[in-house]
């Protein structure tokens, strides 16, 4: 599937690593927040300070984890990756905060599943430096103070909704990043396939951006694909029709759109008569868990003018049912 909340192989992982820009300058797109990293980053640096804590949200794929990484190079320090799920308990956090070195980033993916404890321990480790942790249990249990060494959280999350605001008060820097457009995808695609060694034409790479719903993780997914297709059918050179080629046959549209979100789309359509569904409705009527249509497929659709999001549920626009060569009926319940 190409849609997905994460890289869906190793392999993919590993080509991801190689394919991700390693400065602020190779960072292609998100100009407004490129921009101010560059001041903030250059103003710790030569207060010799750790940057402020960092609030990365959006879609997955669009650069979140790539940024984090980008800002502990240009800061000249180590990076720690956890992520939320993965701090069970308030000790796991502890003992990565006692290990970092002064201005070292940690970065914490998923960082709205962070559970209320582990919480608890962040709020003065950020402001502060410090942490209270329980040793012992029972009558015999004190608290104890810990020092840490100045540092930078940078988190990372799908909906900054689903934060705490005390949690979300503590990020002096807060980013959404947007969807990429289809000239800086194309960028990215050129990049990637000078990387790859693969000869790709600017329209190749340009049809391969239009059909990569703004994500730069989905780009580099169907350049692959696009590759393969190439060595087997085209002696090896891409252009605007082998992908078109490469990219129908994978079942992503003219607009870019793949079967989950045509499905998405149909289902809201002729199941449910345009709308509005509730989303857990419509996550059983496709059979998706609610979490990937929230954060996956959904922000995509609304972004691109396909659904609407009210408060009673998600509709259909005139743009999802010309999509499908359908007429929207005009009375409905809107
Ligand atoms: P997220 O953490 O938001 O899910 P990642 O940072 O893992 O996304 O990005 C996924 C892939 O997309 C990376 O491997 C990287 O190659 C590519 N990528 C993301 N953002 C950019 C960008 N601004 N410029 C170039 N490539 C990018």
């Amino acid at each position: 599937r190409l849609i997905s909340a994460a890289p869906v192989s190793q392999q993919e992982e590993a080509l991801e690593r190689a394919l991700r820009p390693k400065q602020l300058d190779e960072y292609v797109g998100q100009e407004k927040i490129r921009g101010q990293l560059e001041i903030f980053i250059q103003a710790a640096k030569q207060r010799k300070e750790p940057l402020d804590h960092v609030l990365l949200f959006g879609p997955p794929g669009l650069g979140k984890t790539t940024l984090a990484q980008i800002i502990a190079r240009e800061m000249g320090v180590n990076i720690r990756h956890t992520s939320g799920p993965v701090l069970e308990r308030a000790g796991d956090l502890a003992a990565l905060l006692t290990n970092l070195e002064p201005h070292d980033v940690l970065f914490i993916d998923e960082i709205h599943r962070l559970s209320p404890v582990v919480e608890e321990i962040l709020y003065p480790a950020l402001e502060d430096y410090q942490i209270d942790i329980m040793i012992g249990e029972g009558p015999g249990a004190r608290s104890v103070k810990i020092d840490l060494p100045p540092f930078t959280l940078v988190g990372a999350t799908t909906r900054a909704g689903m934060l705490t605001n005390p949690l979300r008060d503590r990020f002096g820097i807060v980013a959404r990043l947007e969807f990429y457009t289809a000239e800086e995808l194309q960028r990215i695609v050129m990049r990637s396939a000078s990387l790859l060694e693969m000869s790709l034409t600017q329209d190749g790479a340009l049809e391969i951006a239009k059909r990569s719903r703004g994500t730069p993780r989905i780009a580099n997914r169907l350049l692959r694909r696009v590759r393969d297709f190439a060595d087997v059918k085209a002696g090896g050179d891409a252009n605007r029709e082998v992908a078109d080629a490469a990219l129908t046959m994978l079942d992503v549209d003219s607009r870019g759109l793949d079967v989950m979100d045509r499905k998405l789309l149909q289902t809201v359509i002729e199941k449910f008569m345009g709308g509005p569904v509730g989303v857990d409705n419509l996550a059983a009527a496709i059979g998706e868990e609610r979490d990937t249509i929230e954060d996956v497929l959904e922000p995509y659709l609304i972004q691109q003018g396909y659904l609407q999001r009210t408060p009673r549920g998600r509709m259909a626009t005139a743009n999802a049912y010309q999509h499908f060569g359908l007429i929207q009926p005009r009375s409905g319940n809107n």
